[in-house]
This record gives C-alpha cells, structure tokens and sequence, in this order.
C-alpha cells in the first residue's frame, strides 16, 4: 500500500519514524510524499505538551474530507496515531471518526499486520502496549536524506520528573547493544553521513552489559570518517566526569553540552523530582567550564510549573545569570494527563503570570546570548553545511560544533560539507560570516 508518515515532536520521534519506514518498507509498502497519494496516513506525534495534543486532532480535522472522499470511491483509508499521544490516549483516539488505528511506540513491529487486518475487515485496530525489552536494534532504520543522522541508543526513561509524561508514554529504561550502535554508525559512515547524534531520554543512565555512556562514545569516537558526534540529553544528576574527559580529549565528540535546568528554584526542582538543586546544577556548569572551556551550554526551562512564585521565578533568574547559557528552550508548564503532576498540584499559575515569566526569561537569554556570541567576531569557525539559508537563497547555512547557526554567502560546496569561515556579526541566535 502506499503510505504516508508525519513526524511530530522530538528528535527521538524523528529516529522513530525511521525504524517504522523500514518496518514498512521492508514489508512491501511504499512511502509516498502526499497524504493525497497514500491509502494509510500515519502520524507519529508527541504528548509532551497541550499544543502538541491539539495540532494533532487539527491534523485529523483536516483529513475527514479526504476520509469521505475515499469511503465514496469506495477505496481504503487508514489513519493511524503511532507515537506518544498513542500510548498517552490510546481508545480515547478512536472516539475521532477519522483515526482507525492506534499504535504506541513499542508496538511498531504489528503495524504491517495491523494494516492487513484494518483492510480485511474495515475495524478499528489498537496496540499499545509497553514492553521492557523491545529496542529494534536489529532493525536498520531507513533514513531521510540529511546532514546528521538520529541514532538511537536507548529507550525509556525512569527518571519520573513529574511534570513528564515520557516514562508512560516510553516505559522503562533499555539500551541498546553496544554493537548494535557501531554497527549502526559504521555503516552511516559508509553511507555519506559525517555527523550522528546519539539519542536518549537520559543517555547517562545508559548501560549495557556493564558498559556505560561515556564508554560507548569513546568507542563512537574511534571509528574513522565519523568526525562530529553529538548526544542528548544528559541529565544534571549523574554527569561523570569521565564523559567530560571524553569530549575534551576526542576532536570529533562536539564541544556542545545541553543540558536540562528545568527550575532555578531548589522547592520546585524538588516538586519537579529532578533530584538535584540549582547549587549542584551550578557546580556541574564550573566543572563543564574547567573541563571543557571551550563548550557551549543550552537548557531547557519550565516556567509556571504549579506553586511557583515570584521568588522562585527570580531563582530561575539568577541560575541564568550565573550559567550564561548560548540558548534556552523555554515552555510553559503545561499539564500532562497521567503524570504526577497532574495528579497531586493543580495547574495554579495563572496563563497571564506564564506569559509575563516567559517573556522576561527569553528576554534575559537573549541578552546573553548577543554578548556571548560576540566574542566570536574575528574567529575562524569550521561549519558543517546543512543547506539554504531561511531568508534567501544567495546564502546558507551551517552549524559550529558548539551547534551554534552560521549563516554565509553562497558557496559551490553541497550540504554535508566542511568550510572554515570568519565571523563578522552576530546576534542572540546566529554568527554571521561575509
Ligand atoms: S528525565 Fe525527566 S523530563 Fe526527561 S524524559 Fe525522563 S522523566 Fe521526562
């Protein structure tokens, strides 16, 4: 059949997408580049947020038409929910008229037998089930042509932050064979690929057969023609400094850390359960800084997580201040059925105090930003190219190893390959060359 499928969410929803196409293909179907041209429209969303929830029941608004269309020319049509909101909602999804197929993200291996049985006998399907073992490891993913290659090395989390919907959405935590996870980089290298990030929920709780994360990139590190390798996340609780030797000794392990603060406020960290408090966050970045002082530093922060106050908001303020971060993702709290959270604090602070909070916090990171990315000015920085630049086709665009934008004229080299370039401007968000 032909079938079409739309990525939502994280980069670990991208690497899924991934191993579901080869499920696919490999099952004799075809990918196709329209949802118009597909007999199965697959989307594999994201419950990490409200947004995320609601431009998915929009996207099945959008296909009923075409729904209808197909039930009059009396031809096929599936639309299937794979992913997080999946495993998150499950039955509540098939209450939509248009979704006829529910699929979580341990389930991926039953969608060619799920497909056959919707097509025999025109009924809704579900699978959604955990399992604490499964990691298609033993499945090559079929990839999108691109610059970096998503590899996943584990799956799961069970860190249980509250606020977080992942450790019921995903299950618990699995890794990956370790050389399942050469393999897999060996034969991107054979295949063109120069950069590969290696995915986790929390890639320092990775082990396998003893072997721990910063084992498995030392090993990542050594093989030949891999020359930029980057992870994420690392959670502030268990960094070992042997993972920071790694990235200061090895050229091709990218001096970018990020790292996810969440609260500046010790009570809220404590309600987050992140188990570690702005004090330990902060001695972590001077050890980052001692270590690698070249790195750059990103984060993510909640504001508006239930109770929080003023007085914790200025935590947040002054851990900012002093990590002098290159770039912050900040998002409102948003409640997440099923999540700790959700059950024990209600959602008390207010959109308008949200708003004001995040607002002042992207104004502070900006101000940071432009003057720590002015130091860049005068230095030679070596970009790997990943294309045209967004406004304007006479430029394009590249990434630094601290995984900073670089945006240059023209030139006659392709997507996926090196220039050194000067940097001339920048502003919070990008380094300019001439
Ligand atoms: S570490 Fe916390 S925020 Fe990250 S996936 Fe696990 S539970 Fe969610």
């Amino acid at each position: 059949m032909n079938i079409f499928l739309e990525t939502y969410g994280c980069q670990m929803n991208m690497a899924d997408s991934e191993t579901i196409r080869s499920i696919l293909i490999s099952n004799g179907h075809h990918m196709t580049l329209e949802a118009n041209d597909a007999e199965v429209v697959l989307m594999n969303t994201c419950a990490i947020r409200e947004n995320a929830h609601r431009k998915i029941y929009g996207r099945l608004d959008i296909l009923r038409p075409l729904k209808k269309q197909r039930e009059q020319e009396r031809r096929p049509f599936i639309v299937g929910v794979l992913g997080c909101m999946a495993q998150n909602l499950k039955e509540e999804l098939l209450n939509h008229p248009v979704a006829n197929l529910v699929v979580g993200p341990d389930s991926y291996r039953a969608l060619p037998h799920l497909i056959d049985r919707i097509v025999q006998t025109n009924n809704q399907e579900i699978e959604a089930s955990l399992s604490e073992y499964e990691t298609y490891s033993d499945i090559a993913p079929s990839r999108i042509a691109g610059v970096n290659a998503w590899v996943t090395i584990m799956r799961g989390c069970d860190n249980f932050c509250t606020f977080c919907v992942v450790p019921y959405t995903r299950g618990r935590e699995r890794s990956l064979p370790v050389s399942s996870i050469l393999n897999e980089l060996e034969r991107l290298v054979k295949s063109g690929y120069k950069q590969a990030t290696l995915l986790g929920q929390n890639v320092n709780s990775y082990c396998y057969e003893g072997e721990r994360f910063a084992d498995l990139i030392v090993k990542a590190a050594q093989i030949p023609g891999l020359e930029r390798i980057r992870f994420t996340s690392p959670h502030p609780k268990d960094f070992p400094e042997k993972l920071l030797y790694a990235i200061a000794e090895y050229p091709n392990i990218c001096n970018h850390i990020h790292l996810p603060l969440q609260s500046g406020s010790d009570r809220i960290l404590n309600l987050m359960n992140r188990t570690y408090t702005s004090a330990e966050y902060l001695d972590l970045v001077k050890v980052i800084r001692r270590i690698i002082p070249t790195t750059t530093l990103t984060t993510d922060i909640i504001v508006g997580f239930p109770t929080e106050t003023e007085e914790d908001f200025q935590a947040t303020v002054q851990v900012m201040n002093t990590a002098q971060f290159n770039n912050a993702f900040i998002f409102k709290y948003s409640e997440r059925k099923g999540t700790i959270a959700a059950r024990d604090y209600p959602d008390d602070v207010s959109e308008a105090d949200k708003t004001d909070r995040i607002v002042r916090l992207n104004e502070l990171q900006h101000g940071i930003a432009f003057v720590k990315h002015q130091r860049y000015i005068g230095q030679k920085v070596q970009v790997l190219i990943e294309g045209d630049a967004d406004k304007g086709i006479d430029r394009q665009m590249g990434k630094t190893e601290g995984n900073l934008t670089v945006v240059f004229p023209k030139t006659g080299l392709n997507p996926g390959e090196f220039i050194t370039v000067e940097i001339a401007e920048t502003t919070a968000g990008t380094l300019y060359a001439h």
